[in-house]
């Protein structure tokens, strides 16, 4: 028999493909299954960036690129973070990747020997542990429920930290729970973070765009702490180029260096034709994410209005992304018609599954196991539909 390294079992295959994936065998027998559990809008790509696409490959780029990406998507990047953020970064500070789960790859492998600690607030995105632990590095994770509008505060940052710790991750907006952090909610944390120079933050801050609060705030915008900051972002949730496989990070030159390192033995330089779209991208007027984020914002209101209407849920509204994260707890003990308990959350996403042909993913894959993510990166029929079919499929538990 072939034998398999002991690396691909040190860390579990993401439970939102999964969830999709139950999803998928239930649909190929014929089942109508609403499908709740991606991370991706549900919109094209905006028509400009395909135009550019197309002259890209008419203008014959076809060939390898530079590892860390063309110089004029480089400098895009940077004007981008300046016209967006204010922030001032030099195109040798940013390096392109095949999505901006390469930019954490990347960064995660540069930074995380043995043994060295990651703190991740709770909820997050799976990826995350599973890059660390694929560096054999410890994930700390620090539950930051419902009640802590799911974000971590200065005191449980510095209680997470020990001499081993070498990286932060977070994301704002934050998959799974939408949560967006305010400047004041960072600035608390640069203060923890200005006592610890050796800890690396990553801030994920690939759905920028999808904000619903008002201006997206930057960990990066702090000087204090700006020499400790790796900024990951992408083109997939806010540009709608989910298949594009493009994302970037800034980041000091030493940081760049290694990911481009890195970089250079796994994949090279990514795809020419999707480095010029996203040139356009960056450039141009951006009028269609934002028709698509308002889009999101009317079923971000319908949405979670209905799951409070549920009995037992607990949703808060959230600020951005475009996922749900209601707190369901309130049906675990109960039981389904054949007399099987609902336990906790993985049971009930696999009840909804089978009985509402709704798919979620259930909280535990982010850390969180009272928690259920519904995407409602869908049509506002079929979210309407979901919800009917969740309060009837609910109401057989007792
Ligand atoms: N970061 C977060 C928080 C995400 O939710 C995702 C995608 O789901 C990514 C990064 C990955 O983005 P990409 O498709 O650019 O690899």
């Amino acid at each position: 028999m072939m034998q398999i390294s002991s690396f691909v079992d040190r860390f579990s295959e993401p439970q939102t493909l999964l969830m999709a994936k139950l999803g998928r065998e239930l649909a190929a027998k014929g089942v109508n299954v609403i499908n709740l559990s991606l991370g991706e809008p549900d919109f094209d790509t905006p028509q400009h960036i395909k135009d550019a696409a197309k002259k890209a490959l008419d203008d014959g780029f076809t060939k390898y690129t530079p590892v860390a990406g063309f110089a004029d998507l480089r400098a895009a990047v940077c004007h981008k973070l300046k016209r967006d953020n204010n922030l001032e970064y030099t195109p040798e500070q940013t390096l392109v990747s095949t999505g901006a789960k390469q930019s954490l790859a990347n960064v995660i492998l540069a930074t995380i020997n043995a043994g060295d600690e990651a703190v991740i607030p709770t909820p997050y995105w799976v990826t995350y542990s599973a890059l660390v632990e694929m560096a054999q590095g410890v994930c700390k994770f620090v539950s930051c429920g419902i009640e802590d509008h799911f974000k971590i505060t200065p005191a449980k940052l510095e209680a997470a930290i020990t001499e081993k710790t070498r990286l932060f991750i977070f994301s704002s907006p934050c998959n799974p729970s939408g949560a967006v952090y305010s400047k004041e909610e960072l600035a608390g944390l640069v203060e923890v973070f200005k006592k610890y120079p050796n800890i690396t933050i990553v801030s994920d801050e690939i759905y920028e765009y999808i904000n619903y609060v008002g201006k997206h705030e930057s960990i990066a915008q702090f000087e204090a702490i700006r020499e400790q900051v790796v900024l990951v972002n992408g083109f997939a949730k806010g540009f709608a180029m989910t298949g594009w496989r493009l994302g970037y990070i800034a980041a000091p030159v030493a940081m760049i260096k290694a990911c481009e390192k890195i970089q250079g033995s796994f994949t090279s330089g990514t795809n020419s034709i999707a480095q010029k779209a996203a040139v356009t991208a960056l450039l141009s007027d951006n009028t269609p994410s934002m028709e698509m984020v308002k889009a999101f914002h009317e079923r971000r209101d319908f949405f979670i209005a209905e799951l409070n209407k549920i009995e037992g849920f607990k949703t808060l509204v959230p600020e951005g992304a475009f996922y749900a994260f209601p707190d369901i707890s309130y049906y675990f003990g109960k039981k389904d018609a054949q007399g099987n308990e609902v336990n906790n959350a993985d049971d009930f996403a696999l009840f909804l599954l089978n009985v509402a042909h709704v798919s979620g993913v259930s909280g535990a894959a982010f850390g969180n196991d009272q928690c259920i993510r519904f995407s409602y990166a869908a049509s506002m029929e079929q979210i309407s539909e979901a919800v009917q079919r969740i309060k009837t499929a609910l109401a057989t538990l007792s």
